[in-house]
């Protein structure tokens, strides 16, 4: 699978502006996840994230929440979101050093295209996936690593 190199140098925060984020560095992939977890979070969607070496982001902590979760796969997986609004941050999985970022908190998310779709068979029937992304019944090992 080909994945286009995006470097990033972005700002962001939650809505209430309590959790502030920054990132640098080189996006490892760009994710949409419709696995169960993700779905309770958005309410009812696709989380789309950045992901990132867990060294190139930088929060604000003081209003950070956390929830660990179990993963459809069995990973142990840390949710961040703000404790103050609930906005959702981050998710870390345990057994790697990157960081999922919701690139809703970012202030420019023009760079942002899924490249991957993760958990497509978790999707509802109405979903439509964006245009050349790979497309995973669950998750790529390349993508998790
Ligand atoms: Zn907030
Ligand atoms: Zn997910």
């Amino acid at each position: 699978m080909t994945i286009e190199e995006i470097r990033l140098d972005h700002a962001g925060s939650c809505a209430c502006g309590a959790v502030t984020v920054k990132v640098k560095g080189l996006a490892v992939a760009m994710t949409e996840c419709w696995c169960s977890a993700c779905q309770k979070e958005t309410g009812g969607s696709a989380t789309h994230s950045v992901i990132v070496d867990d060294d190139d982001i930088v929060f604000d902590r003081a209003s950070l929440g956390r929830f660990e979760r179990v993963s459809d796969t069995g990973r142990k997986v840390t949710r961040l979101f703000c404790r103050e609004c609930g906005t959702s941050i981050a998710a870390r999985p345990e057994d790697v050093p990157y960081t999922g970022l919701r690139v809703g908190v970012l202030e420019d998310r023009t760079f942002f295209r899924p490249q991957i779709v993760m958990y497509a068979r978790n999707a509802p029937h109405w979903a439509g996936f964006p245009e050349h992304a790979n497309i995973f019944d669950t998750q790529p090992e390349a993508a998790a690593r």
